[in-house]
């Protein structure tokens, strides 16, 4: 039924292409077989009674008219008749107009000289061939007019008897079937065009409603996973900092503090997943933007090895770095998170021998390579491995071993920085990873990092500081208030603006930092917290952000109030480093 559906709208848009190409083309052919009958009857009406060439020259001037009216009309609104109705009213005119030439010919051809006998025959020929090579798009109107011109025609040939007008019927008698077969051929070539355009047309909006669809699904998947991940996040925030201040409970028994130390083994694993999954909803949603300097990479190799390094002897794997002075121009926040991917990778495939760490120049390029002695990747899944959640052997999905997201997340960062990423690999001799980066141009960079590191920072005391914690989650602002505490801060905690305002109205001591959540409620956010706070006391009053809320917009406002921000759940050794640092006299 449907299908059948489809083949007749399918015959009618081809039926419309072709009558609208008829009539963009046929005017002028129209008034110039009116012309040519009009010469001919000059040429031979000495010759002949007037009721023999008046009439059919009447027929033919009315059917010019009329088909010239319908062209104009046509133009104007083609809307008022379907293609159809419009090609037969083309068809009956210049079937009329054929009958004009075949009956008004065949009318004249027996007082006629031969000389002008041949001439008619010769114009009717001609004129018939134009107009079926004109009108190849829709062929009725020129087949009604050939056929209705030349058949009278060629009875009377055949009636005469003599050489000459028997051999003018044999060739009118073969011109007439050929004429008619180019024609349907040239016809027949036109449709199959028209079909194949409109099949391609059709194409292109299948695929469009596709790209369209993929793109939907990929928003609702980044925004799920940002909404999830938020919901999770605000529970997951209260539990490690209450863990957190657990776990520094002195007098706990030791059963206890080995249950302690699980349960926060658990939660931080948790907590690495969950980061995981918003490293890639956050690179999805675009709200991660390169910010690309020049610096040293064995800056970054320092780091690196300060990092993997217990974690490799712990393994009895040799880790080692290899010097390289090269300055890089890259994002060394990202690139650092590329090649601690790569790096915990080899790690994790590796059970004996050693990763080395190096670089090679190839021009204005370095290569960052990684190298293993680990189990190696078979050459058929050097591309799957970069997609989301693939995994080689880990069938049961032990979340122990990874989520299948490390390599995904290196190739949308890499694909960010405009760097490159490729592998060489085989089972059982171990891989390399390389990352290709551009070096920098500028040799003048003294060698440090842009970005601070952690070191030393601690030592700054947050004994006595009063800080003001706004934050509507009841159990985050318990916990951050306890975990703050036991810092030895002085904390002032409240779940809105208004409410900490009230609660510091006559409060003698100054706030030192402020710590305040994003979304507090409809009316207010952090950033209006932090202000109102700011006027009360100082304008650079220290003071960070803390979200569960990945949204791009999120991270934009933070931004473009110069404000740090935190995503929750929120460590305690990272709260203290924010803290921290913008408490820094140099902040
Ligand atoms: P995960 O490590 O969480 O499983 P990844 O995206 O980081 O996910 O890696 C995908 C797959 O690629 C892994 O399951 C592993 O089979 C393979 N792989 C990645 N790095 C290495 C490596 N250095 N040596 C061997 N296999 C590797």
């Amino acid at each position: 039924m449907s299908e059948h559906f489809l083949q007749e709208s399918k015959i009618d848009a081809i039926r419309a292409e072709q009558v609208m190409a008829f009539y963009a083309e046929s005017d002028i052919q129209n008034l110039a077989g009116a012309v040519v009958f009009s010469l001919v009857v000059i040429a031979v009406y000495q010759f002949v009674s007037p009721w023999k060439y008046a009439p059919p020259l009447a027929m033919v001037y009315l059917a010019t008219i009329m088909r010239s009216y319908y062209i104009r009309r046509y133009h104007r609104a083609p809307e008022l008749r379907s293609a159809d109705q419009w090609g037969k009213l083309q068809t009956w005119y210049s079937a009329l107009a054929g009958l004009g030439w075949g009956i008004g010919f065949t009318l004249m051809l027996p007082s006629l000289p031969p000389a002008y006998q041949l001439l008619i025959v010769a114009v009717s020929a001609v004129s018939s061939a134009s107009s079926v090579s004109e009108g190849f798009s829709y062929v009725w109107p020129s087949r009604m007019f050939t056929i209705a011109t030349l058949v009278p025609q060629i009875i009377w040939l055949a009636t005469v008897g003599d050489r000459l007008h028997t051999i003018l019927f044999v060739l009118l008698l073969i011109f007439l079937p050929m004429t008619l077969w180019l024609s349907f051929k040239r016809n027949h070539i036109f449709a199959h065009a028209v079909e194949l355009r409109l099949q391609n047309e059709l194409l292109v909006k299948e695929l469009i409603q596709q790209r369209d669809l993929v793109e939907q699904a990929s928003r609702d998947k980044t925004r799920f996973l940002a909404s999830a991940s938020h919901d999770l996040r605000q529970p997951l925030s209260a539990l490690v900092l209450f863990l957190d201040l657990l776990g520094a409970d002195r007098q706990l028994s030791s059963q206890s503090q080995s249950m302690v130390l699980r349960a926060h083994q658990a939660a931080n694993s948790l907590s690495g997943l969950l980061m995981t999954l918003l490293d890639i909803s956050k690179l999805d949603a675009s709200i991660v933007k390169p910010n690309r300097c020049t610096f040293a990479v064995q800056l970054l190799f320092k780091e690196l090895e300060n990092e993997f390094l217990p974690v490799a002897q712990g393994k009895g794997i040799q880790l080692s770095f290899v010097f390289s002075s090269a300055l890089i121009d890259s994002d060394p926040v990202l690139l650092g998170q590329v090649l601690r991917n790569l790096i915990s990778n080899a790690l994790r495939y590796t059970d004996s021998g050693r990763i080395v760490v190096g670089c090679r120049h190839k021009r204005d390029i370095l290569s960052i390579e990684v190298h293993d002695t680990g189990i190696g990747i078979p050459s058929d899944q050097h591309e799957a491995i970069f997609r989301e959640f693939y995994q080689i052997g880990n069938k049961e999905r032990d979340r122990q071993k990874g989520l299948g997201l490390g390599l995904a997340i290196v190739k949308r960062t890499v694909q960010l920085l405009g760097h490159g990423i490729g592998l060489r690999s085989r089972p059982g001799n171990g891989s390399c990873f390389a990352v290709t980066v551009p070096m920098a141009q500028d040799f003048m960079n003294d060698g440090t990092l842009p970005f601070r590191t952690e070191s030393g920072q601690a030592e700054f005391n947050t004994r006595g500081q009063r800080i003001a914690i706004i934050e509507n989650e009841e159990d985050i602002r318990v916990g951050m208030q306890s975990i703050l505490q036991s810092w030895g801060c002085d904390v002032i905690a409240a779940n809105s603006t208004d409410a900490i305002m009230g609660m510091l109205e006559h409060d003698r001591k100054p706030v030192t930092a402020i710590i305040s959540d994003f979304g507090l409620s409809d009316s207010s956010n952090g950033i209006d917290a932090i202000a109102a706070l700011r006027q009360r006391y100082r304008a650079n009053l220290p003071a960070l952000l803390i979200t569960g809320d990945t949204t791009r917009e999120t991270y934009v406002a933070a931004q473009e109030a110069n404000l740090p921000l935190l995503y929750k759940p929120v460590k305690a050794e990272v709260l203290r480093t924010a803290l921290v640092e913008i408490m820094q006299p140099s902040a």
